[in-house]
Protein backbone atom coordinates (compact mmCIF):
# COMPACT_ATOMS: atom_id res chain seq x y z
CA UNK A 1 0.00 0.00 0.00
CA UNK A 2 1.15 3.58 -0.30
CA UNK A 3 2.17 5.62 2.58
CA UNK A 4 3.73 9.16 3.59
CA UNK A 5 6.70 8.40 5.06
CA UNK A 6 8.95 10.31 7.01
CA UNK A 7 12.34 9.65 5.70
CA UNK A 8 14.55 12.09 7.24
CA UNK A 9 14.45 15.39 8.72
CA UNK A 10 13.03 17.91 6.29
CA UNK A 11 12.00 15.06 4.05
CA UNK A 12 8.78 12.98 4.01
CA UNK A 13 8.07 10.48 0.82
CA UNK A 14 5.10 8.58 -0.40
CA UNK A 15 6.14 4.83 -0.16
CA UNK A 16 4.84 1.53 -0.93
CA UNK A 17 4.98 -0.41 2.22
CA UNK A 18 3.33 -3.63 3.31
CA UNK A 19 -0.69 -3.35 4.75
CA UNK A 20 -0.30 -3.21 8.72
CA UNK A 21 -1.67 -6.04 10.54
CA UNK A 22 -2.89 -6.75 13.78
CA UNK A 23 -0.24 -7.15 16.80
CA UNK A 24 -2.48 -6.78 19.64
CA UNK A 25 -5.92 -8.02 20.71
CA UNK A 26 -7.12 -4.53 21.44
CA UNK A 27 -6.05 -3.85 17.78
CA UNK A 28 -8.17 -2.94 14.89
CA UNK A 29 -7.13 -2.52 11.38
CA UNK A 30 -8.79 0.85 9.35
CA UNK A 31 -9.03 1.05 5.59
CA UNK A 32 -8.34 4.78 5.47
CA UNK A 33 -10.89 6.59 3.35
CA UNK A 34 -10.25 10.63 4.09
CA UNK A 35 -7.11 12.04 5.98
CA UNK A 36 -5.74 15.32 6.06
CA UNK A 37 -2.34 17.48 7.42
CA UNK A 38 -1.83 18.66 10.40
CA UNK A 39 0.56 21.53 11.54
CA UNK A 40 1.71 18.99 13.60
CA UNK A 41 3.29 17.16 11.13
CA UNK A 42 4.87 20.11 9.59
CA UNK A 43 6.60 19.95 13.25
CA UNK A 44 7.59 16.26 12.65
CA UNK A 45 8.70 17.14 9.03
CA UNK A 46 10.84 19.89 10.85
CA UNK A 47 12.36 17.83 13.16
CA UNK A 48 10.48 19.23 15.97
CA UNK A 49 8.95 16.59 17.21
CA UNK A 50 12.59 14.44 18.72
CA UNK A 51 9.70 11.49 19.85
CA UNK A 52 9.13 10.78 15.76
CA UNK A 53 10.61 8.17 14.67
CA UNK A 54 12.11 8.50 11.03
CA UNK A 55 10.74 5.24 8.55
CA UNK A 56 6.88 5.81 10.12
CA UNK A 57 4.15 6.88 8.14
CA UNK A 58 3.19 10.04 9.28
CA UNK A 59 -0.76 11.68 9.37
CA UNK A 60 -2.88 11.49 12.61
CA UNK A 61 -6.66 13.14 11.09
CA UNK A 62 -7.79 10.17 9.44
CA UNK A 63 -11.69 9.28 9.33
CA UNK A 64 -12.20 5.06 7.60
CA UNK A 65 -14.37 1.97 7.89
CA UNK A 66 -12.73 -1.01 10.11
CA UNK A 67 -11.40 -3.66 8.04
CA UNK A 68 -10.40 -6.16 11.15
CA UNK A 69 -10.16 -6.12 14.87
CA UNK A 70 -9.06 -8.09 17.51
CA UNK A 71 -10.81 -10.18 19.89
CA UNK A 72 -10.61 -8.06 22.64
CA UNK A 73 -12.18 -4.97 20.78
CA UNK A 74 -16.04 -4.98 21.68
CA UNK A 75 -16.96 -1.32 21.02
CA UNK A 76 -16.64 -1.04 16.99
CA UNK A 77 -17.04 -4.10 13.90
CA UNK A 78 -15.65 -4.43 10.93
CA UNK A 79 -17.62 -2.76 8.50
CA UNK A 80 -17.96 0.43 10.72
CA UNK A 81 -17.45 3.90 9.89
CA UNK A 82 -15.01 5.25 12.16
CA UNK A 83 -13.00 8.73 13.44
CA UNK A 84 -9.92 7.58 14.24
CA UNK A 85 -8.88 9.04 18.01
CA UNK A 86 -5.10 11.13 16.91
CA UNK A 87 -4.26 9.72 21.08
CA UNK A 88 -4.97 6.38 21.62
CA UNK A 89 -4.95 6.01 25.36
CA UNK A 90 -5.73 2.07 27.42
CA UNK A 91 -8.59 3.85 29.59
CA UNK A 92 -6.99 2.15 32.58
CA UNK A 93 -3.96 3.74 33.80
CA UNK A 94 -4.54 6.72 36.53
CA UNK A 95 -4.38 9.67 33.94
CA UNK A 96 -7.44 7.60 31.89
CA UNK A 97 -9.86 7.23 34.64
CA UNK A 98 -9.42 10.83 35.68
CA UNK A 99 -10.04 11.81 31.86
CA UNK A 100 -6.18 13.13 31.33
CA UNK A 101 -5.43 10.63 28.82
CA UNK A 102 -2.99 12.85 26.79
CA UNK A 103 -0.86 11.24 29.92
CA UNK A 104 -1.85 7.86 29.44
CA UNK A 105 1.08 5.55 30.45
CA UNK A 106 0.87 2.92 28.07
CA UNK A 107 4.09 2.61 25.88
CA UNK A 108 1.58 3.40 22.72
CA UNK A 109 -0.63 5.93 24.85
CA UNK A 110 -1.04 9.89 24.22
CA UNK A 111 0.34 10.82 20.70
CA UNK A 112 1.96 7.58 19.39
CA UNK A 113 -0.28 7.41 16.13
CA UNK A 114 1.93 8.99 12.88
CA UNK A 115 4.36 9.67 15.32
CA UNK A 116 6.22 6.98 17.76
CA UNK A 117 4.08 4.33 15.13
CA UNK A 118 2.63 4.28 12.10
CA UNK A 119 0.31 6.42 11.06
CA UNK A 120 -2.73 7.23 8.66
CA UNK A 121 -1.92 8.94 5.81
CA UNK A 122 -1.68 5.26 3.97
CA UNK A 123 -4.06 3.19 2.66
CA UNK A 124 -4.74 1.33 5.82
CA UNK A 125 -3.83 1.47 9.30
CA UNK A 126 -3.30 -0.33 13.06
CA UNK A 127 -5.08 1.58 15.41
CA UNK A 128 -4.33 0.18 19.15
CA UNK A 129 -6.49 0.31 21.93
CA UNK A 130 -9.20 0.31 19.58
CA UNK A 131 -12.12 0.69 21.66
CA UNK A 132 -10.86 4.21 22.83
CA UNK A 133 -8.92 5.10 19.45
CA UNK A 134 -12.22 4.85 17.35
CA UNK A 135 -15.79 6.18 17.21
CA UNK A 136 -18.58 5.23 14.94
CA UNK A 137 -19.52 7.62 13.08
CA UNK A 138 -23.71 8.25 12.93
CA UNK A 139 -25.05 7.50 9.00
CA UNK A 140 -26.30 11.00 8.53
CA UNK A 141 -22.47 12.54 9.28
CA UNK A 142 -20.32 12.50 6.24
CA UNK A 143 -16.54 11.55 5.88
CA UNK A 144 -15.86 15.25 5.43
CA UNK A 145 -17.82 16.49 8.21
CA UNK A 146 -16.37 13.83 10.91
CA UNK A 147 -12.72 14.42 9.61
CA UNK A 148 -11.33 16.41 12.70
CA UNK A 149 -12.93 15.24 14.89
CA UNK A 150 -10.11 13.01 16.18
CA UNK A 151 -7.63 15.81 16.11
CA UNK A 152 -8.17 19.56 15.86
CA UNK A 153 -11.65 19.85 16.39
CA UNK A 154 -11.09 17.63 19.81
CA UNK A 155 -8.06 19.78 20.97
CA UNK A 156 -10.85 22.90 20.19
CA UNK A 157 -13.62 21.29 22.47
CA UNK A 158 -11.05 20.03 25.08
CA UNK A 159 -9.74 24.16 24.76
CA UNK A 160 -13.17 25.09 25.33
CA UNK A 161 -13.91 22.45 28.38
CA UNK A 162 -11.09 23.68 30.46
CA UNK A 163 -11.69 27.16 29.87
CA UNK A 164 -14.85 27.10 32.15
CA UNK A 165 -16.81 29.45 29.79
CA UNK A 166 -19.78 31.46 30.96
CA UNK A 167 -22.23 33.47 29.53
CA UNK A 168 -21.07 36.81 31.02
CA UNK A 169 -17.31 36.15 29.85
CA UNK A 170 -16.00 37.97 27.07
CA UNK A 171 -13.48 35.35 25.33
CA UNK A 172 -10.65 36.25 22.94
CA UNK A 173 -9.26 33.47 20.72
CA UNK A 174 -5.28 34.17 19.45
CA UNK A 175 -5.44 32.63 15.91
CA UNK A 176 -7.93 32.04 13.26
CA UNK A 177 -5.60 28.89 12.07
CA UNK A 178 -7.59 25.50 11.34
CA UNK A 179 -7.57 25.02 15.32
CA UNK A 180 -8.11 28.22 16.28
CA UNK A 181 -11.24 28.03 14.17
CA UNK A 182 -12.29 24.30 15.42
CA UNK A 183 -11.87 26.04 19.05
CA UNK A 184 -13.94 29.57 17.86
CA UNK A 185 -17.10 26.98 17.11
CA UNK A 186 -16.95 25.29 20.41
CA UNK A 187 -16.65 28.50 22.07
CA UNK A 188 -19.61 29.14 20.17
CA UNK A 189 -21.48 26.23 21.96
CA UNK A 190 -20.82 27.93 25.20
CA UNK A 191 -22.84 31.13 24.77
CA UNK A 192 -20.00 33.67 26.15
CA UNK A 193 -21.25 37.46 26.08
CA UNK A 194 -18.68 38.15 23.35
CA UNK A 195 -15.68 36.57 21.23
CA UNK A 196 -12.58 38.32 19.97
CA UNK A 197 -10.29 36.53 17.32
CA UNK A 198 -7.38 38.22 16.97
CA UNK A 199 -5.27 37.11 13.41
CA UNK A 200 -2.38 38.06 11.99
CA UNK A 201 -3.37 37.09 8.34
CA UNK A 202 -6.19 39.58 6.62
CA UNK A 203 -7.62 36.51 4.23
CA UNK A 204 -7.87 34.65 7.36
CA UNK A 205 -9.66 37.46 9.28
CA UNK A 206 -12.08 38.01 6.51
CA UNK A 207 -13.02 34.23 6.39
CA UNK A 208 -13.89 34.97 10.37
CA UNK A 209 -15.97 37.59 9.21
CA UNK A 210 -18.21 36.27 6.65
CA UNK A 211 -18.58 32.99 8.09
CA UNK A 212 -19.28 34.20 11.86
CA UNK A 213 -20.74 37.90 11.65
CA UNK A 214 -21.17 37.64 15.50
CA UNK A 215 -17.30 37.31 16.42
CA UNK A 216 -15.32 40.38 16.64
CA UNK A 217 -11.61 40.24 14.90
CA UNK A 218 -8.69 42.08 15.53
CA UNK A 219 -5.09 41.76 14.29
CA UNK A 220 -1.91 41.41 16.29
CA UNK A 221 -0.66 45.36 16.70
CA UNK A 222 -4.32 46.36 17.82
CA UNK A 223 -5.74 43.13 20.26
CA UNK A 224 -4.83 44.95 23.15
CA UNK A 225 -6.22 47.91 22.47
CA UNK A 226 -9.33 46.46 21.11
CA UNK A 227 -9.79 43.72 23.87
CA UNK A 228 -10.10 46.51 26.22
CA UNK A 229 -12.48 48.67 24.44
CA UNK A 230 -14.68 45.74 23.93
CA UNK A 231 -14.62 43.77 27.59
CA UNK A 232 -16.26 44.68 30.77
CA UNK A 233 -13.09 44.42 33.59
CA UNK A 234 -10.25 45.59 31.84
CA UNK A 235 -9.36 42.61 29.71
CA UNK A 236 -10.74 39.36 28.58
CA UNK A 237 -12.42 37.29 30.87
CA UNK A 238 -11.03 33.89 28.89
CA UNK A 239 -8.03 34.01 26.83
CA UNK A 240 -6.99 30.71 24.68
CA UNK A 241 -4.04 31.19 22.97
CA UNK A 242 -3.99 28.71 19.97
CA UNK A 243 -1.88 31.23 17.65
CA UNK A 244 1.78 29.67 18.78
CA UNK A 245 3.28 32.93 17.66
CA UNK A 246 6.93 35.28 17.99
CA UNK A 247 5.07 37.36 20.82
CA UNK A 248 1.64 35.71 21.06
CA UNK A 249 1.64 33.90 25.02
CA UNK A 250 2.86 37.73 26.22
CA UNK A 251 -0.07 39.02 24.19
CA UNK A 252 -2.08 36.06 26.02
CA UNK A 253 -1.91 37.32 29.75
CA UNK A 254 -1.71 40.84 28.35
CA UNK A 255 -4.47 40.76 26.72
CA UNK A 256 -6.45 38.94 30.22
CA UNK A 257 -8.16 40.74 32.82
CA UNK A 258 -7.20 40.18 36.31
CA UNK A 259 -8.08 36.93 37.99
CA UNK A 260 -8.64 35.37 34.22
CA UNK A 261 -8.49 32.01 32.72
CA UNK A 262 -5.60 32.07 30.15
CA UNK A 263 -5.88 28.31 28.21
CA UNK A 264 -2.36 27.83 26.07
CA UNK A 265 -3.59 25.12 23.51
CA UNK A 266 -0.58 26.45 20.90
CA UNK A 267 2.61 24.47 20.09
CA UNK A 268 5.36 26.53 20.55
CA UNK A 269 9.04 26.04 18.35
CA UNK A 270 10.70 27.95 21.60
CA UNK A 271 10.78 28.44 25.38
CA UNK A 272 8.71 31.38 26.79
CA UNK A 273 8.84 33.60 29.15
CA UNK A 274 6.60 33.97 32.34
CA UNK A 275 7.56 37.57 33.58
CA UNK A 276 6.28 37.00 36.91
CA UNK A 277 7.11 40.43 38.78
CA UNK A 278 5.29 41.98 35.31
CA UNK A 279 2.14 40.03 36.28
CA UNK A 280 2.58 40.67 39.85
CA UNK A 281 -1.55 40.86 41.37
CA UNK A 282 -3.10 39.92 37.95
CA UNK A 283 -3.90 36.23 39.68
CA UNK A 284 -4.09 34.42 36.45
CA UNK A 285 -5.23 30.80 35.96
CA UNK A 286 -2.85 29.14 33.67
CA UNK A 287 -4.02 26.03 31.50
CA UNK A 288 -1.46 24.60 28.94
CA UNK A 289 -1.69 22.40 26.07
CA UNK A 290 -1.79 18.41 24.91
CA UNK A 291 -5.58 17.60 24.34
CA UNK A 292 -7.33 14.89 26.51
CA UNK A 293 -9.31 13.51 23.04
CA UNK A 294 -11.78 11.36 25.02
CA UNK A 295 -14.69 13.41 23.92
CA UNK A 296 -14.98 12.43 20.16
CA UNK A 297 -18.19 10.56 20.64
CA UNK A 298 -20.27 13.91 22.03
CA UNK A 299 -18.44 15.69 19.82
CA UNK A 300 -19.67 13.78 16.45
CA UNK A 301 -23.31 13.79 18.10
CA UNK A 302 -23.32 17.45 17.88
CA UNK A 303 -21.75 17.50 14.42
CA UNK A 304 -25.36 15.43 13.71
CA UNK A 305 -27.40 17.61 15.13
CA UNK A 306 -25.76 20.25 13.12
CA UNK A 307 -24.46 22.04 16.14
CA UNK A 308 -20.71 22.07 14.67
CA UNK A 309 -19.87 22.08 10.63
CA UNK A 310 -15.87 21.94 10.07
CA UNK A 311 -16.58 21.22 6.52
CA UNK A 312 -15.74 25.20 5.65
CA UNK A 313 -12.67 24.45 6.94
CA UNK A 314 -11.69 21.90 3.77
CA UNK A 315 -10.76 24.33 1.09
CA UNK A 316 -8.76 21.65 -0.98
CA UNK A 317 -9.54 18.12 -1.71
CA UNK A 318 -6.55 15.85 -3.54
CA UNK A 319 -5.98 11.82 -3.94
CA UNK A 320 -3.16 10.45 -2.05
CA UNK A 321 -1.17 10.02 -4.83
CA UNK A 322 -0.89 13.56 -4.89
CA UNK A 323 -0.06 13.88 -1.32
CA UNK A 324 3.48 15.35 -1.93
CA UNK A 325 1.89 18.43 -3.70
CA UNK A 326 -0.67 18.89 -1.18
CA UNK A 327 1.74 19.11 1.46
CA UNK A 328 3.77 21.91 -0.27
CA UNK A 329 0.18 24.14 -0.46
CA UNK A 330 -0.48 23.73 3.11
CA UNK A 331 3.26 24.30 4.21
CA UNK A 332 3.01 27.32 2.12
CA UNK A 333 -0.74 28.37 2.58
CA UNK A 334 -0.78 29.07 -0.65
CA UNK A 335 -4.32 29.37 -2.54
CA UNK A 336 -6.14 30.20 0.73
CA UNK A 337 -5.41 26.69 1.77
CA UNK A 338 -7.28 26.42 5.12
CA UNK A 339 -7.11 22.26 5.38
CA UNK A 340 -6.86 19.70 3.02
CA UNK A 341 -8.43 16.36 2.68
CA UNK A 342 -6.94 13.46 0.79
CA UNK A 343 -9.14 10.80 -0.25
CA UNK A 344 -6.53 7.36 0.48
CA UNK A 345 -9.03 4.93 -0.85
CA UNK A 346 -8.65 5.30 -4.63
ZN1 LIG B 1 -2.60 17.36 14.65
ZN1 LIG C 1 -4.02 5.04 30.02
Amino acid sequence: MLACTYVERGRFELREKPKPRLLDPRDALVRVTLGSICTSDLHIKHGGVPRAVPGITVGHEMVGVVEATGPAVSSVRAGDRVTVNVETFCGECYFCRHGYVNNCTDPEGGWALGCRIDGGQAEYVRVPHADQGLCRIPDTVSDEQALFVGDILATGFWAARISDISDEDTVLILGAGPTGLCTLLCVLLKHPKRIIICERDPARRAFVRNRYPEVLVTGPAECRDFVLRHSDHGGADRVVEVAGGEDTFRLAWECARPNAIVTIVALYDRAQTLPLPEMYGKNLTFKTGGVDGCDCAEILRLIEAGRIDTTPLITHRFPLTRIEESYRLFEHREEGVIKVAVRCGE
